[in-house]
């Protein structure tokens, strides 16, 4: 893995961009416990340079991965010879992104307003940030831009707040915190617009705005959302160098101060689950958590991931159940019906671990044992036809649907003070 990895490195600096020419994604139906065995031990096969789009976990969900095209022949030889079932559910990676790279350019624009903004289609980090100033610009009553610290490659955290009215409680949104999931910030970007559309209009969200402050994080790992545009679309972590590693970044979704360096996150720095050193060693990380800290009235914590459908509420180190299990789960199970009744869009939904696997140093288990009992996670569309390669076609309807169940959240937050 590390001579692949280097390679690729090298492969990078020479020729700018990454490609993907002959990958294919194999969705993998392990069914039974021994075939998921078998899994894990082809995903320690580090000389394959298989990227897990969905860990093996166990038997009930699908086992999603990218096989470089060096790689395919070994693998499915392998598949086949231990009878585990699976499909291609990408032919070729690179067609895919290069169909995504052909509508971003259809569609750039160099929008004047955020009534010009095109919604429907992937931008990169310039045309977010602008987007961002634009908003600031036509609501100066309504929202700010707030810095909440930079990132390894000096990039400001800039996090949108949406205000009514002085020292009122916060409602906290990330999108974007691994940055190969796009989807994630496109619906961010279409969030800010739908607030400030809807304030004044819509007598649900406008009670809301009049009672809480909305804070919305869009590019949380704007190194490695950059890095997705420029040299590998597949990029996950940051971008920080592991000293003594030529693996670059730690995964930001096992960095936090929960359980961290538990299982479900690794310690080696070539791996996707990276923990990193030490819990908030890094900076986009550590930046919300002095963030959370010095406000200390953050009352509903929503990160935003994709992919798989889900709605998760904590733990994801423990099994031990959260205290509040009872109203997180009634808070989810009408998140997840308002999200449905638009586009029929399922979710499964419950705690982390029970849901999809333990994970160690995960944001929302932070956050919660601050105590923001309204901590949960999504993860956005689909479940496993484009995967991170989502055509830009669904961000408008994954926004929208997925906007009725953080209405949901909000609304219950709003409804039950504590
Ligand atoms: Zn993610």
């Amino acid at each position: 893995m590390k001579a692949l990895l280097v390679l690729t490195a090298l492969f990078v600096a020479v020729f700018g961009k990454r490609t993907f020419e002959g990958d294919q994604v194999l969705q993998i139906t392990a069914k039974n416990e021994a075939q998921i065995s078998l899994l894990k031990e082809l995903s320690e096969q580090e000389h394959l340079g298989l990227d897990f789009w969905r860990e093996p976990i166990h038997q009930s969900l699908p086992v999603d991965v990218r096989v470089p095209f060096n790689s395919l022949q070994a693998v499915r030889a392998f598949l086949r010879y231990n009878k585990i079932h699976y499909n291609v559910m990408i032919k070729d990676v690179q067609d895919l992104m290069d169909a995504e790279q052909r509508q971003m350019v259809k569609y750039r624009t160099f929008a004047k307003s955020t009534d010009d903004f095109i919604y429907t289609t992937y931008h990169d980090l310039n045309t977010i940030n602008s987007f961002i100033d634009m908003i600031v610009a036509e609501n100066p009553n309504m929202v700010s831009k707030i810095v909440i610290g930079q990132s390894y490659e000096n990039r400001p955290l800039n996090v949108l707040k949406f205000s009514t009215g002085a020292s009122r409680p916060g409602i906290w949104i990330d999108t974007g915190i691994h940055s190969r999931e796009w989807v994630t910030l496109a619906s961010g970007i279409w969030f800010a617009k739908k607030i400030v559309t809807d304030y004044g209009r819509d007598p649900i969200l406008t009670d809301i705005l009049n009672n809480y402050d909305i804070f919305l994080e869009i590019a949380t790992n704007p190194d490695g959302y950059e890095y997705t545009h420029t040299r590998d679309r597949m990029w996950r972590k940051t971008r920080k160098p592991n000293p003594g590693s030529s693996c670059v970044g730690v995964d930001p979704n096992r960095n936090w101060d929960a359980g961290f360096g538990g299982a479900g996150s690794s310690s080696s720095p070539c791996s996707e689950t990276y923990r990193g050193p030490s819990a908030h060693s890094e900076s986009e990380v550590k930046a919300i958590v002095d963030f959370v800290k010095s406000h200390g009235n953050i009352k509903a914590f929503v990160s935003i991931h994709s992919y798989s459908q889900m709605l998760l509420y904590p733990y994801g180190y423990t099994s031990t159940p959260a205290k509040d299990q009872a109203e997180l789960h009634e808070v989810v199970t009408k998140a997840v019906s308002a999200l449905q009744s638009l586009y029929n869009t399922r979710y499964r939904y419950g705690s982390i671990i029970t849901t999809i696997y333990q994970a160690s140093g995960g944001t929302i288990d932070w956050t919660y044992n601050q105590g923001i009992k309204h901590s949960y996670t999504f993860e956005l569309r689909d479940t496993g036809f484009y995967g991170f390669l989502l055509p830009a076609e669904q961000i408008v309807p994954t926004a929208e649907e997925t906007w009725l169940a953080l209405m949901a959240i909000m609304e219950h937050t709003k409804n039950n003070p504590y």
